[in-house]
């Protein structure tokens, strides 16, 4: 019924990725101290103005489940002792570095450098602080933990990032003591001027999704997250995101669409599931339904940048996003994307091994169903780990959602 027609320009952040691996390799090679990050992506910015090359880990797995490079590295962490239940990046994470040297010359990018440093974020997530630990244990090297607490109401916001604030100079201090290399306050504020630009062309692009049909799918924009994982803060990142606004303006005035013949637009909850990314963006398609909607694609990144205070942007950033906020805000945001962008129905990803996102899931569905009076479906999966996956569930589900809307559509007419 319906067709997949993915934007060209989001393979870019792909191409931006394969760099970005290569560069940290070389950097490794040359004797630069090479930092982890665990939780907050948005501490990049500390260690990037320092010149200090880093991995985030979280994105490292990502990279490697959804080109299908995850799964010895997981097979190793298992037999290594790693539970399944274990967040299935850790495990491909540490995976990688627990490879036989004849494993890891198979995959170039299951070479990760080992840590000199880590930073991790104990914040939403409970998982970090664990698996930083264990990296520090592992490898015996320093570990710079950063608290963000809880935004249980908006007027606790100011308060909560000041405290990140406070962090953020002891982080620095850390990072001169550790690395002997020193912060340029010049090329920071550079760096958040930067991540800035990316999201205004990133938050345009995302505007052009309300259009019927819509020019792009989750799909594109997770091709392209590497931009963000990254890439953000580099003068590319903004032009990966140009590229794809002006394709993204180009299809809207041809009214083409990201999928040819759409007919369901659907919202994602949770987070792409990451081995089966093509089958599922093609399955999705060929039904005629193109996901338009996400919070996590478009609620996880930074998005409150000001140059002039780029500590402060940084907290920002850790404190208020969508994964730090209460039940509450989150139907609401969650309710607020499905009637901004003229959704038909409501798909929830449960990830099997991820503590942060799915315990509210269920709450959060029957909320933003009833409230907008659209079907929701429960998919569970995972992100990193495709022995989750039940292709003959997925199929069940998807049809229940398509018929429920088909029925609603009737009933309305
Ligand atoms: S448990 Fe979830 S939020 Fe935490 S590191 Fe794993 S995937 Fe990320």
């Amino acid at each position: 019924m319906g067709q997949s027609n993915p934007l060209r320009s989001s393979r870019l952040g792909s191409q931006a990725t394969d760099r970005f691996y290569e560069d940290l390799r070389q950097a490794a090679k040359k004797g630069d101290p090479v930092c982890w990050i665990l939780g907050a992506l948005i501490t990049t910015p500390m260690v990037t103005s320092m010149d200090v090359p880093w991995v985030f880990a979280d994105a490292l797995a990502a990279h490697l489940a959804a080109r299908h490079q995850q799964k010895r590295p997981q097979e190793v962490a298992d037999e290594k002792g790693y539970l399944r239940e274990t967040c299935s990046y850790t495990r491909i994470h540490m995976g990688c570095t627990l490879l036989s040297d004849a494993d890891r010359k198979q995959v170039m990018d299951w070479q990760v450098p080992n840590p000199d440093l880590v930073i991790i974020t104990d914040g939403c997530c409970s998982e970090w602080v664990e698996w930083g630990d264990d990296v520090r244990k592992r490898f015996n090297v320093p570990i710079f933990t950063l608290h963000v607490p809880f935004l249980w109401n908006d007027k606790d916001r100011d308060e909560a990032t000041d405290y990140v604030v406070s962090q953020l100079k002891e982080m620095n201090t850390f990072l001169e003591d550790t690395t002997h290399r020193r912060q340029d306050p010049a090329k920071l504020a550079e760096i958040i001027s930067m991540g800035r630009q990316a999201q205004d062309m990133r938050s345009h692009g995302q505007q052009l999704c309300r259009n019927v049909p819509s020019p792009a799918t989750i799909f594109d924009w997770a091709t392209a997250l590497g931009a963000v994982f990254n890439s953000w803060g580099k003068p590319e990142s903004v032009g990966i995101y140009k590229a794809m606004k002006e394709e993204m303006e180009q299809r809207v005035a041809r009214k083409e669409g990201a999928v040819i013949g759409e007919k369901y637009r659907l919202c994602w909850d949770g987070m792409i599931v990451w081995p089966e990314f093509g089958p599922l963006s093609k399955k999705l398609a060929s039904l005629g339904a193109n996901v338009v909607a996400s919070a996590y694609m478009w609620g996880f990144f930074p998005t409150l940048m000001d140059p002039r205070d780029p500590l402060k942007s940084i907290a920002w950033n850790m404190v208020d996003v969508w994964p730090n906020r209460n039940l509450d805000w989150q139907i609401n945001h969650v309710a607020q994307f499905c009637e901004d962008y003229k959704v038909d129905g409501l798909i929830c990803h449960a990830h099997y091994t991820c503590r942060a996102l799915c315990g509210q899931q269920m709450e959060l569905m029957d909320a933003v169903s009833r409230k907008l009076n659209i079907p929701a479906v429960f998919v569970e999966a995972d992100v990193g780990d495709e022995s989750f996956y039940s292709e003959a569930q997925v199929d069940t589900r998807l049809q229940a959602l398509l018929e429920m809307i088909d029925a609603r559509r009737k009933v309305r007419a």
